[in-house]
């Protein structure tokens, strides 16, 4: 069976609920010919368990949206994905998923706030979830939160989104004393913040930490004792300072040395250095970003300096011992729905093998947002986030970006599988 995609544009023309394709189960759904009651059968020849393991010839059953059993029986499937790679739904820890372009089709940055902004964020969502990526965390804009609860409730299709509202920007001593950043930690919980980030560095290439010691342990012991996790934004010095101050996650981490590389290693810190996409964004799409805030061409000078010294970064990271490197994107305007070639020039440029490159955006991506028991590998108890890639992607990454089949929380958004 051959299904037409249906084009992005035409999504927002058509009733959202109606986009996903089938649920087993679903009231008004019609039985599927091999459902065995609520289930549903998805039949694989290869599976990327999301742990490091590969599986051969199974059968995944499916029930109340949960993966409930893998099975070796060889009957009749509702999905019939053999031939393909099957892996969890991937997972993107770093996007900012309401960047949009303007309606005059230059960057508008994160505003979400028109109705042309709300339409492009959902669009976003949408080029998200198709491109195999089914859940993201976005870092951060209050704009998030709407989206994230109409996905979550089913309003409209996209990844599941945890946000972190509205980040602390780090500005030196304007940033407050530690109990200002305290009660701005509690005031993003309050928000409906699923995580801090926080800016913790200026530039890429020059600029200085922008929160002391003092304030950085105090936004990340504030947000622990939240029950909440931190990603922090740092270059140079401020990646030692967040690794010694508990947060969870360092993002981008240029004039990281390898000193400070193996502490993050021993104190468990995970680490998300970016290898190209998003400056290969800015430079395809140069003409709809210059002249826009913080895009002038120093900016773009400096862009195309800082690609190789990302990837030396990533190469010399992946020799670290120990060090828990998870995947995400930074995605942006014009990035949305490309995610995946991240994961194509992690390990093409960065040195990543490909298993740790799909790995690090499954199950250990799972594990650093603290959801290892509910997403992030094949496995009975989980969520039902199944893809399919047309190809093996452990020999050629590129077939990350031929995702053909999504499954999110066990209801089917694509099946672009021919058959
Ligand atoms: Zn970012």
């Amino acid at each position: 069976m051959t299904r037409a995609l249906v084009p992005a544009f035409a999504l927002l023309l058509i009733p959202l609920a109606a986009a996903p394709l089938a649920r087993a189960g679903a009231p008004g759904a019609p039985p599927s010919p091999h459902s065995r009651g609520d289930t549903t059968i998805v039949a694989a020849s290869t599976v990327l368990d999301g742990r490091g393991k590969v599986l051969h010839d199974l059968r995944i059953v499916i029930a109340g949206g949960k993966i409930v059993a893998l099975d070796s029986g060889s009957g009749p499937a509702d999905y019939d994905l053999r031939g393909l790679t099957v892996l969890p739904g991937l997972i993107d820890a770093h996007v900012h998923i309401t960047w949009s372009f303007g309606p005059d089709g230059k960057n508008a940055g994160q505003n979400g706030t028109t109705p042309q902004a709300v339409y492009a964020s959902a669009a976003n969502a949408w080029a998200t979830l198709m491109a195999g990526f089914t859940t993201v965390q976005s870092v951060g804009a209050p704009a998030d939160v709407p989206l994230r609860d109409a996905i979550a409730g089913g309003a409209i299709p996209g990844p599941r989104i945890l946000t972190a509202v509205e980040p602390l920007m780090g500005r030196g001593a304007a940033s407050g004393p530690p109990d200002s950043i305290r009660a701005f930690v509690r005031r993003q919980k309050a928000a409906g913040a699923d995580l801090i980030k926080i800016f913790a560095s200026g530039g890429m290439l020059r600029g200085a930490a922008t929160l002391s010691q003092e304030q950085l342990d105090a936004a990340c012991d504030e947000a622990r004792r939240q029950g909440l996790r931190t990603l922090v934004h740092a270059y140079r010095d401020a990646v030692r300072a967040a690794t010694l101050a508990g947060c969870t996650e360092i993002e981008h981490g240029l004039g990281a040395s390898d000193d400070d590389l193996r502490l993050m290693a021993e104190r468990g810190t995970y680490f998300d250095p970016q290898a190209g996409l998003v400056l290969e964004t800015y430079l395809r799409e140069k003409a709809r970003y210059l002249g826009t805030p913080y895009y002038d061409e120093d900016a773009f000078t400096a862009f195309a300096r800082v690609l190789p010294m990302m990837h030396e970064l990533l190469r010399r990271a992946t020799r670290i011992a120990g060090l828990k490197i998870v995947f995400g994107t930074d995605a942006v305007a014009g990035a949305h729905g490309r995610n995946a070639d991240e994961l194509v020039d992690r390990v093409r440029d960065g040195g990543v093998e490909p298993m740790a490159a799909l790995v690090s955006a499954t199950g250990l991506g799972a594990e650093a947002l603290g959801m290892a028991d509910r997403i992030g590998a094949i496995a009975p108890g989980l969520e039902a986030d199944i893809i399919a890639m047309d190809g093996d992607p452990l020999r050629d990454i590129t077939a990350a970006r031929r995702v053909v089949f999504v499954m999110k929380g066990g209801v089917v958004y694509k099946d672009a599988v021919t058959r």
